[in-house]
């Protein structure tokens, strides 16, 4: 068996120091706002090359929070990409936005400039740059979009924690962004976790206290907060996982380099990472005509895959009715195609070989 993502393998590595990090924790009784998280705030924010990070309960509510404290409710308008994690889309919901989504490019799958400049109007607050499957979208597209206008670049960051655009981290590249430190993540807690970077002090104060019940002293509350904080036991789990991040993530480059080899010439669609990216292979992404097929015969070779994702958000049923005159051509025909092939830090080189053997059979025989 080849599994999609052998998460018991990867934290497995850091057996000891987890279980050490967890009786240090308990050894000081501070489960909430204590030292573990202050210490993994500034060095993740010091790995994104921020100035400032706040950790919070999970990635959804990291973005919730990066829309409230710029102050984007009801009547404003924030361009999202149609082809994203459903959170992405929720986050705006929450707050009472009005989502405006926009067609990716078809070739790395990340919201495509031209059509965020088409959307853009003086109701336009903030658009919300996924970096989707690891790459980096190209903010730096988006920021000469808004350059002089209102509008705030918040990356949602929740599958590129280390990748690079133009040599900078992702987490750096707007105004704010968001991270997810879900255990599938490429930074993956033992449980929901996240965090909002930023350089700018007085919004990441406000983000503090919006996360923990509208509060900057205790017991004194002048805004309506919510409770939302990255706990202590997942801040030193997390401290002992980011010193191997970039390692991890050199390791899910390797894979990716020998499928990128491994499956030209099979008719698949392979990953295209533009040259100023650096992607940090979350997931490896192609596309065939017959996806669901090939995922059957990968299959029954004990090999797991997965669709990221099935089902745009437009025709999610909580979203149907709202978008039902709504097209997302580029969008729909992505989630039918898409196919995710096993990538991991732990993967065996053979294992690798095996997936590129299997697949190269798959495609043959479907020709
Ligand atoms: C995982 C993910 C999120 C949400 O993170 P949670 O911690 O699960 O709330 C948001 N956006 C994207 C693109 C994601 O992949």
């Amino acid at each position: 068996m080849i599994p999609f993502l052998d998460i018991r393998r990867i934290n497995e590595r850091h057996g000891p120091a987890l279980a050490a990090a967890l009786n240090d924790v308990m050894g000081r009784g501070q489960f909430i706002l204590g030292p573990c998280l202050t210490s993994f705030e500034n060095a993740f924010a010091r790995y994104c090359e921020r100035d400032h990070c706040v950790g919070v309960g999970n990635g959804l509510d990291a973005l919730v929070l990066c829309l409230r404290a710029y102050d984007i409710g009801p009547g404003d308008e924030v361009i999202v990409p149609s082809n994203t994690f459903i959170a992405t889309w929720l986050a705006v919901t929450m707050v009472g936005a009005t989502i405006v989504p926009v067609e990716p490019d078809p070739y790395s799958y990340n919201i495509d400039p031209a059509a965020v400049a088409a959307a853009i109007n003086p109701r336009t607050k903030a658009v919300i740059a996924v970096h989707l499957y690891g790459q980096p979208a190209d903010v730096q597209a988006l920021r000469s979009l808004t350059k002089g206008l209102d509008i705030k670049i918040i990356e949602d960051a929740a599958q590129a924690h280390g990748s690079r655009a133009h040599g900078r981290r992702a987490g750096s590249l707007g105004d704010a962004a968001a991270f997810s430190f879900y255990p599938g993540k490429n930074l993956g807690a033992l449980g929901d976790g996240g965090a909002v970077v930023s350089n700018d002090a007085e919004f990441i104060e406000t983000v503090r206290a919006l996360a923990n019940y509208g509060s900057r002293t205790k017991y004194v509350h002048s805004i309506i907060g919510q409770n939302t904080r990255l706990d202590e036991v997942q801040a030193a789990f997390l401290g002992v996982k980011l010193p191997f991040l970039d390692h991890d993530n050199a390791a899910r480059r390797q894979v990716a380099q020998r499928y990128l080899e491994g499956l030209q010439g099979t008719g698949l669609t392979l990953p295209y990472v533009a040259p100023w990216a650096e992607s940090v292979w979350h997931l490896f992404v192609v596309q065939h005509p017959r996806r669901d097929e090939i995922a059957r015969i990968l299959r029954s070779q004990g090999i797991e895959t997965g669709v990221h994702y099935p089902t745009p958000p437009h025709l999610q049923g909580c979203y149907s009715e709202v978008f039902k005159n709504s097209r997302f051509g580029i969008s729909e025909d992505i989630h039918r195609h898409v196919l995710s092939l096993p990538i991991s830090p732990v993967m065996d080189p053979e294992d690798v070989e095996a997936v590129i053997t299997q697949v190269r059979r798959a495609t043959q025989s479907l020709m």
